[in-house]
């Protein structure tokens, strides 16, 4: 069967749409190809299906053969026509923010220190040199293949550590740059999973080829394919097939780790950055970016935003030769890179980032001011943190406490569990650095999705819906003891409380209490308080009896909004239809309010919710009691309560309850 279909979506099948349709593609048993201009594609790879350069309005021939073609033909041509679930309103083929922002050079257009490129990400960055090499597929080195199948073996178990490690990766993103952008990395575990190119080089293995010889020349000919593409959107999907090339390379011990940084901050040169080295570097040594190649609508432009590092990309291969730790001002605000500035144009670039620093810093001079709103009515706002470092920024930052200490940190990406010695000097030290400010510790929220070696558990079909955060606990009650007597042990420090996650009724609330009172009393330290997450539907709707059995809740508004509307929080294609301010998740938000507020209990909210400027009066409105928020999120956060009344916040509140849709809360929410 054959249909001819016009491609309707904003970026035609660039990587995320066409990830969209192989996926669909993949469900059927038929065979299916993809006709574009003179070139066929297997519709189940993505990598065949990108190098057709599909843009908007293009027609493509859908081609079927087998069982369920009808069935098949029938799915894809409505999701095509459909738009293959591209929001409008997602960054990547948005152009550059144009963020206005003073600009920092003003030498002549001919100066040869000056190189103009594109604005990707917005800032100004001034600081030494640092070349860092593009991301080559490094060459396999010459080594004498053992057998196909010890090849064959070697190659499938690279491409699950991959595997792994891309979930990592994604996890981490998630709660630093958001799930649209996490899922940049679905799009590389997608490529890993490409039938054409795992066959490619399962192919060349068996003609004799060791495995990483054979990986490398799957990869090398799509990259090139991709990478000579004249869609400019669709050939910088090179840098995204590179970039899985060498994670799968290294792993066979044949690529390069990332060279860590200087240890000073630095200005990154570099001919392109791919996603994985975009987010590799730490943020305090990373002041900013310039390739020589690359445009705004890479990934690793989308994730430079993401993360708030200023970024100029297309400044030509000149800034390639420029020396290693000399002086450069990098002007994300007009596109402009200047080496070796001279003191004036240094200082000029200097006090560019001084005034985009002044109004972040009045709001963080305002932020030790309590948030309370105009008419009087007094909001908490503390800080979601994973380690003392953060929770020392959170206290600079205004924040009135830890809202959320995520003590997952502690326990992923290693070999064997932290001792209870080094948890519990982990969570003193937070303590401590709160300087008497309360800290919420949360207990060990892991499993399903997020699997600990140590821990094997049997795999899972819906990790979301599986044994994670307090089930997980509850049945390895070992773990959560020993948790809890390090949590007990370093209350002293400071104002401990704890935190249990993912509650879906009384009975484990009860045994993971029973369990902390009995690790206080064997240490003779007093009761703390205790809390829960509030984060499946269940608990908002049974709040006014858990709320009897505890201290105070804080609403998890990331999970209560997946499990209230069944859409996966990191789903790159849901990520803008799951919206937390959904009238049901606010009507969950109401009732937990209510049921914690009957009882003489306080309620939080530590999803990114309230960090959301439209919802952040609907929260207040509906009653919530503390905001904790990302720590660079404080100040803005207490000046935005400080600048509302109360009054006007329960009467949007009450609007917000009564709509029909996400849509048209925040509709009526801005049309005040
Ligand atoms: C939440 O679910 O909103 C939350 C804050 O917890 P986490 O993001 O760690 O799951
Ligand atoms: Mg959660």
């Amino acid at each position: 069967m054959v249909v001819e279909l016009v491609v309707q979506n904003r970026t035609g099948l660039h990587a995320r749409p066409a990830r969209e349709f192989v996926n669909l593609a993949r469900t059927f048993q038929c065979d299916i190809r993809v006709q574009h201009a003179a070139k066929t594609a297997n519709g189940k790879s993505l990598v065949s299906l990108l190098t057709l350069a599909v843009k908007r309005g293009s027609t493509i021939r859908l081609e079927a053969h087998g069982a369920d073609e009808a069935e098949a033909l029938a799915a894809l041509t409505a999701a095509v026509r459909e738009g293959l679930s591209e929001g409008t309103g997602e960054g990547e083929a948005a152009a550059a923010p144009a963020e206005a922002g003073p600009v920092a050079i003003s030498a002549p257009v001919d100066d040869p220190r000056l190189r103009r490129g594109v604005a990707a990400s917005p800032g100004v960055a001034v600081g030494p040199i640092h070349q860092l090499r593009a991301p080559q597929p490094a060459a396999a080195p010459v080594v004498v293949a053992g057998p196909p199948a010890e090849e064959r073996a070697r190659l499938t178990a690279a491409l699950t550590a991959a595997r792994g490690e891309l979930g990592e990766i994604r996890n981490r993103l998630v709660h630093r740059a958001g799930a649209s952008e996490a899922a940049i990395f679905d799009v590389h575990v997608e490529i890993l999973e490409d039938p054409e190119l795992v066959s490619a080089a399962l192919d060349r293995i068996e003609q004799g080829d060791p495995a990483a010889r054979a990986w490398q020349a799957a990869l090398d000919g799509r990259v090139a394919a991709v990478a000579t593409l004249d869609d400019a959107l669709l050939a910088a999907r090179a840098v995204d097939l590179t970039d899985v090339a060498q994670r799968v390379l290294r792993l066979l011990g044949a690529g390069k780790a990332l060279a860590p940084l200087p240890d000073h901050p630095v200005v990154i040169v570099a001919p392109e950055l791919s996603p994985s080295q975009t987010i590799a570097f730490d943020a305090g040594r990373l002041l900013g970016i310039c390739t020589a190649a690359g445009g705004p609508t890479s990934h690793a432009a989308i994730l430079a935003r993401a993360l708030g590092i200023p970024l100029v990309v297309g400044a030509g291969p000149d800034v390639l030769s420029w020396p290693e730790g000399a002086a450069v001002v990098l002007d994300a605000a007009a596109g402009t890179v200047l080496c070796e500035p001279d003191a004036t144009e240094r200082s000029r670039a200097e006090a560019a980032i001084a005034a985009c620093a002044e109004r972040r810093r009045a709001e963080a001079a305002e932020s030790g001011l309590p948030a309370i709103t105009t008419d009087g009515h007094r909001v908490e706002v503390a800080a979601n943190v994973a380690s003392a470092a953060e929770a020392r920024q959170a206290a600079v930052a205004g924040a009135e406490g830890v809202g959320l200490l995520r003590t997952e940190f502690l326990f992923l990406d290693r070999a064997a569990p932290p001792s209870e010695d080094e948890q519990r000097a982990a969570y003193a030290a937070v303590a401590a650095a709160l300087g008497g400010r309360p800290v919420i510790v949360r207990t060990l929220d892991v499993g399903g999705d997020k699997p600990l070696a140590y821990l094997p558990m049997p795999p899972e079909a819906n990790p979301f819906l599986g044994v994670r955060g307090l089930r997980l606990s509850l049945a390895r009650p070992e773990l959560l003891r020993e948790q809890l007597r390090a949590i007990v042990l370093a209350s002293p420090a400071g104002k401990v409380r704890v935190m249990f996650p993912m509650v879906a009724d009384v009975s484990e609330v009860r045994a993971a209490r029973a369990m902390l009172a009995e690790v206080a009393a064997e240490a003779k330290v007093p009761p703390l308080e205790v809390g829960i997450m509030v984060e499946v539907p269940a608990a908002a709707l049974l709040a006014d009896s858990l709320a009897r059995e505890v201290d105070f809740f804080s609403i998890g508004s990331n999970d209560l909004t997946q499990y209230t509307l069944a859409m996966d929080r990191g789903h790159a294609t849901l990520a803008t239809r799951a919206d937390g301010l959904h009238p049901a998740v606010l009507r969950l938000v109401e009732r937990t309010v209510q049921g914690a507020h009957a009882a003489g209990k306080w309620v939080g909210l530590c999803g990114e919710l309230a960090t959301d400027p439209v919802a952040v009066p609907i929260l207040v409105g509906l009653g919530v009691d503390e905001l904790s928020v990302n720590v660079p999120a404080v100040p803005a956060v207490k000046a935005w309560i400080r600048a509302m009344s109360y009054e006007r916040a329960r009467v949007l509140a009450a609007r917000a309850l009564a709509c029909a849709t996400a849509a048209e809360v925040r509709e009526k929410a801005v049309s005040r």
